[in-house]
């Protein structure tokens, strides 16, 4: 089902109004995870003065440490909601439980499955199941067959809404959290209907790195880029290091303008 010979044209997914697969690039922007109403509100109409088009935050966090921030929950969901309400951008927030689907489908726009869930594959249905958006990240280790696999189960459900992300993977590198694999978006561009979007936070995990492998990322095709920014990195909860400040987040997006003008 994922496959460009099944279907023969791109498919573009909408979250909200918001076309992802079209003839525009998007950008998604936001804080890695939802820490207070002050910090999102801020964060969120930064991103949209910038020219983002929608929201990411994480209310359920998936850290490598019990002890480290888990995210706020139920209640990140809500500021979420209320903050979409207030900057009219829509949501993009990760779900690592069936159990909290109702929940996601009453407060966000868009669902994210984490590179830690790719192969939950009882996630994968029932979130095919909801006919929400859904970003669907590649997993840490998960080749790109895998990836294309881990799509199916949710467009076997009937779900044809899923964008498929490229966040890195892990190699033998360790001067970078991950391996950004700019050959998955080609490859997938190629072999799928999906739109792509690279997410060049995780990819690198390095501020430094983010906007030039955001720019790479749109030379080579995807549709869009997910990245992290933070109204003060230094403070954030979670992923301060790869998170952009606002004005270099400004100043990515209007890199990005040129660059997709030009592909
Ligand atoms: C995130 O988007 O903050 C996140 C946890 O991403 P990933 O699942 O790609 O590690
Ligand atoms: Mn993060």
């Amino acid at each position: 089902l994922v496959s460009r010979d099944m279907r023969g044209h791109d498919t573009e997914v909408k979250i909200g109004k918001v076309s992802v697969g079209g003839e525009r690039v998007v950008v998604i922007g936001g804080p890695c995870a939802v820490e207070s109403e002050d910090q999102l509100r801020e964060t969120a109409f930064a991103v949209r003065e910038s020219g983002g088009v929608a929201l990411r935050g994480g209310a359920y966090k998936p850290r490598s440490s019990p002890y480290s921030f888990q995210g706020h929950g139920e209640e990140g969901l809500k500021l979420l909601k209320q903050i979409s309400g207030e900057t009219g951008l829509p949501t993009v927030s990760e779900v690592m439980d069936t159990a909290d689907l109702p929940l996601f489908v009453d407060h966000v726009d868009c669902l994210q499955i984490g590179a830690r869930n790719m192969q939950n594959f009882r996630l994968l249905s029932a979130v095919g199941d909801t006919g929400m958006p859904v970003v669907l990240k590649r997993g840490l280790s998960a080749t790109i067959e895998e990836l294309m696999l881990a799509a199916e189960y949710i467009l076997a459900r009937g779900n044809n809404n899923v964008i498929l992300c490229e966040r890195g993977i892990r190699t033998f590198e360790t001067a970078t959290r991950n391996t950004l694999d700019l050959n998955a978006v080609v490859y997938l561009k190629q072999k799928t209907h999906l739109p792509v979007v690279v997410d060049p936070s995780h990819g690198t995990g390095i501020r430094e790195l983010v906007t030039p492998m955001a720019r790479a990322a749109i030379a080579c095709g995807a549709d869009g880029v997910l990245v992290e920014t933070h109204r003060n990195p230094a403070q954030a909860l979670s992923d301060g290091k790869q998170s952009l400040t606002p004005p270099q987040f400004l100043q990515m997006v209007r890199e990005l303008r040129t660059i997709a003008e030009a592909v």
